[in-house]
């Protein structure tokens, strides 16, 4: 057995080290991991054993991404009501896969996807819940594939791509790299593509948009990994469906927007589209992993994902693995209908709000004293460049080392970049204004420190 309030206590204490301690693990943690270069053991080892190793050596070499100050790539914290489902759904320990082997699971995945559908205002009749927003784009392009071959007579899932009339593929020249891997899975070509000229904040060009002559898959983004930008759906996908083209969306935490009342306009038109990607482990903050996508037909999903076999069909009920690229999986629906439940619409709305009020704060603090904002901060990303790219590498790694916050880099349109993402419930005004102090202080050292030297 498992003493359960060992393992409680040890949780307490770890999220009440989250605001004392660096955001990144301290060298010593790192230093401790060798302590786990064992010989695998003979001998069975006791479970208390294994979660005190666990929690001395493990605890410390995480990055504090539950806490308020992780600016990291787009990270979400995860909300309590989204752990503690998430404990409880380990303990069940449900297989996923099939309404008989878990009913519960089952039914909280449907309600979850309906919420999600209701909560974006998207006209979805299903979908599924993967791994992430990569696996989310393969399950909506998959159906895209299925239905525009079905079209012309080819039935992809029984006969393959070898033969098979060829399927133009739209995107945009910023592309989330997930979206070219899906397409390499599904052998579309994460080459082959045809990608429209982007403007200055990544968004799509609806003027240097192709003329299509026969039905293609149409990938837009709703926000930008860097920018936050979203695609111009209202001009793009009228062009797109004017070739009865299948419109496929990208919105791993950008679909959010559309719950919260005063960013929904950057959604304008999103809801016109035949599939949508998004991710519940970033901005809803329902923990790791999870990525949903949803459809307006979810007929073509289970054409194209359907394991038939005769142990394997149960009644008329909706049974997830037949929606999935998956099989046996975890019951993600668990955590994510507890967080949806525990936002409501209101509390959805505000923590989509919140999030983007901190970024613009960020913005204009960094602004203020001088630093270049390289994107219009229109949702929950912030640019910000230091200087030249040396000055902004140093200032970056200078900030990682201080460890009060944690950003990343990137390259955006030929400038090198931090990159702030304020994605986490748990992000508070206090936080921003200790990270911004804390980038600011960081930043003028490391570029006194240079200058001295040159
Ligand atoms: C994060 C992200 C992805 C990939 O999401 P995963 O959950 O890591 O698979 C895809 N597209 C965009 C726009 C993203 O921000």
């Amino acid at each position: 057995m498992i003493d359960f309030d060992d393992l409680a206590g040890r949780a307490r204490r770890y999220q009440a080290s989250l605001d004392g301690r660096l955001v990144r693990p301290d060298d010593a943690a790192i230093a401790a991991l060798q302590r786990l270069e064992q010989p695998f053991p003979e001998a069975p080892t006791a479970p208390a054993g294994i979660l005190a190793e666990l929690d001395e050596i493990g605890s410390p070499a995480t990055m504090a991404a539950t806490g308020g100050r992780y600016f990291g790539f787009v990270t979400g914290g995860v909300l309590p009501a989204a752990l503690g489902a998430d404990w409880l759904a380990a303990v069940w320990g449900q297989n996923a896969a099939m309404d008989v082997m878990s009913p519960i699971a089952a039914r909280l995945e449907e309600i979850a996807l309906r919420w999600i559908g209701e909560a974006l205002h998207l006209p979805a009749t299903g979908g599924a819940l993967v791994t992430g927003a990569t696996m989310a784009n393969f399950t909506g392009l998959a159906a895209a594939r299925e239905t525009l071959l079905a079209r012309q007579g080819w039935n992809v899932s029984s006969q393959g791509l070898f033969g098979a009339p060829p399927i133009p593929v739209v995107v945009g020249g910023e592309v989330h790299a997930s979206m070219r891997k899906a397409l390499s899975l599904l052998g579309l070509g994460k080459d082959r593509v045809i990608q429209v000229p982007v403007d200055g904040q990544g968004r799509m060009r609806p003027d240097a948009f192709p003329t299509l002559n026969q039905p293609a898959i149409v990938c837009l983004q709703a926000g930008n990994v860097n920018t936050g930008a979203f695609d111009p759906a209202v001009e793009l996908i009228p062009l797109a469906k004017a070739s009865n083209s299948w419109v496929h969306i990208d919105g791993a935490f950008g679909l959010w927007a559309a719950a919260a009342p005063a960013r929904a306009h950057l959604m304008a038109g999103y809801d016109q589209a035949d599939s949508w990607t998004t991710d519940a482990h970033k901005w809803l903050n329902a923990g790791y992993d999870c990525g949903i996508a949803l459809l307006k037909d979810a007929a073509p999903l289970r054409d194209a994902l359907d394991a038939p076999a005769a142990y394997l069909s149960h009644g008329s009920q909706r049974q997830p693995m037949h929606y999935t690229p998956e099989s046996s999986r975890r019951a993600r629906g668990v955590p994510v209908w507890a967080a949806l439940k525990s936002l409501g619409k209101q509390g959805l709305a505000d923590l989509v709000e919140r999030c983007c009020r901190h970024a613009a704060r960020f913005a204009e603090g960094l602004g203020q004293s001088g630093f270049e904002i390289l994107n219009e901060v229109v949702l929950n990303q912030v640019m910000v460049s230091f200087g030249t790219s040396e000055q902004t590498k140093a200032v970056i790694a200078a900030i990682q080392e201080d460890g009060t916050c944690w950003c990343g880099s990137t390259q955006w349109q030929g400038h090198t970049a931090m990159r702030i993402s304020v994605s986490s419930w748990a992000t508070t005004g206090e936080d921003v204004a200790r990270s911004l102090e804390a980038i600011l202080r960081v930043a003028r050292q490391t570029i006194d420190r240079g200058a001295l030297r040159s």
